[in-house]
């Protein structure tokens, strides 16, 4: 294209998705966005809508290897593998250990800060450009600790956020209790990350930001991508379960379904479903003040625009079986042991449940770069836990990449060749 002006096929209508399409769009590309599914309907349905600029903890941490230990024993645990399903995913877990250390997680924690910290500011301007900045929040997050030893336990946690320039105020419980009266008294310690932000419906933000895109003359077209027709080294177009289209450029942003469009460039990434739950409550009697993370049960209370959603845990099972409703159920539990205001049972058409796929890489950072067979095709996928927070910053190195710019952060660290 003399021009500059391409034509990129944008393969997955989830956050990553829409928001790399919406930032292409304003470098003047020409945008196809391909979708089988309902646009929002993976992941980025039932996150629980947090900006944290302050996720920079990965996943496997030093002691992970304990924690798994016992996750397979309790399956109702923040953690939980499906016994059938572990022949499968036990190399990635070998993987996922491995890359716990010292050294390597301050190097992942490096990597993330990039992509999390202008979270806010650049959903700010996108959702504003969209006609939809009111579902933005900027109102921080609380972290909270059922005792003193589990604050404790994560020392490393907050030296790494300290080591990446993050700012916190610590509660103690009189403070907290002044802070927000509606958390339960069983809270002795808080950090409150003034910072981070959230979103009050993360399907409505998928949703508005593609009707933006198709409202400035973006194609969304229903089909699933199966592979890449290449021309020597160019991409000629993205292969369709039904036919092809022609494309000059390319993005994989298929989420926890990626993995099989880069096998057939070459890149073998292990990609692994890291499933998640959320169970929402409307018109609920009390609503925390800010997004509240549970340190101990890993899960997280947002205020949301149609009521509060209780989000969070990890469970192995792949990408087939069927969802463990029970998981759900636990968090409602949690909600209410967080939130004593919240009554012990309620009427099943006020809740509902969701189970997710986040896309996971064993060391918690995302693929972001070009295929190894074609430079046409970029890969934006794997975001696990932080896929809402970090979608801006990764839309703005593939719009650098796919304009020929070199992206304005190092991006080695989210090749896909580092698994090999
Ligand atoms: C319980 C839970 C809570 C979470 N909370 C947060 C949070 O607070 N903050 C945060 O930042 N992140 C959070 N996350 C993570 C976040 O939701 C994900 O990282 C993010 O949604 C991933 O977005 P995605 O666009 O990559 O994938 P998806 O939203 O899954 O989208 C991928 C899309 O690709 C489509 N697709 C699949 N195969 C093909 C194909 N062959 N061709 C074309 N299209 C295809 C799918 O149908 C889907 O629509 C949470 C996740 C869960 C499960």
């Amino acid at each position: 294209m003399p021009d500059g002006r391409k034509t990129v096929c944008v393969i997955g209508a989830g956050i990553v998705g829409v928001v790399t399409a919406a930032l292409l769009q304003r470098e003047g590309h020409d945008i196809v966005v391909v979708e089988p599914a309902g646009p929002g309907e993976g992941a980025s349905f039932g996150n629980a809508g947090c900006l944290s600029a302050s996720s920079v903890v990965p996943l496997s941490m030093p002691g992970t290897a304990t924690g798994i230990a016992r996750s397979i024993r309790d399956p109702m645990g923040p953690l939980a593998i499906r016994w059938r399903h572990l022949p499968n995913v036990a190399p990635w877990l070998v993987r996922f250990v491995r890359s716990g250390t010292y050294a390597k997680v301050r190097e992942q924690a490096r990597a993330l800060r990039l992509l999390l910290a202008p979270s806010v500011v650049l959903y700010g301007s996108l959702l504003e450009e969209m006609g939809a900045g009111e579902l933005l929040r900027s109102v921080g997050h609380l972290y909270v600790y059922r005792s003193e030893a589990s604050w404790l336990k994560e020392r490393l946690h907050w030296q790494l956020r300290r080591e990446n320039g993050i700012a916190w105020d610590e509660l103690d419980a009189d403070a907290l209790r002044q802070f927000d009266p509606k958390l339960s008294t069983e809270y002795v310690r808080g950090a409150l990350l003034a910072a981070n932000g959230h979103v009050t419906n993360p399907y409505r933000v998928v949703t508005a930001i593609l009707a933006g895109i198709l409202a400035r003359g973006g194609r969304l077209v229903r089909g699933r991508a199966v592979g890449f027709d290449l021309e020597g080294t160019r991409l000629g177009a993205v292969r369709m379960e039904h036919g092809a289209l022609s494309a000059d450029a390319a993005v994989v942003t298929a989420g926890a379904w990626s993995r099989s469009l880069a096998a057939a460039l070459g890149d073998r990434v292990p990609l692994e479903s890291q499933r998640g739950y959320h169970l929402m409550l409307s018109d609920p009697e009390v609503s925390p003040r800010v997004p509240t993370n549970d340190a101990e049960g890993k899960f997280m209370v947002t205020p949301m625009e149609l009521g509060l959603r209780a989000a969070g845990t990890v469970e192995f099972a792949g990408l087939r079986a069927p969802p463990n409703w029970d998981r759900a159920h636990v968090l409602m539990r949690q909600a209410r042991r967080m939130l004593p205001g919240l009554r012990a049972s309620y009427e099943a058409e006020r809740i509902t449940k969701w189970m997710g796929h986040r896309p996971s890489l064993p060391d918690s950072l995302p693929v972001i770069g070009r295929s190894r067979r074609t430079p046409d095709v970029v890969y934006a996928f794997g975001h696990g836990h932080v896929g809402l927070a970090a979608a801006p910053m990764t839309g703005r190195i593939v719009a650098d990449l796919v304009g020929g710019k070199p992206p304005s952060v190092d991006i080695s660290p989210f090749s896909a060749s580092r698994f090999g």
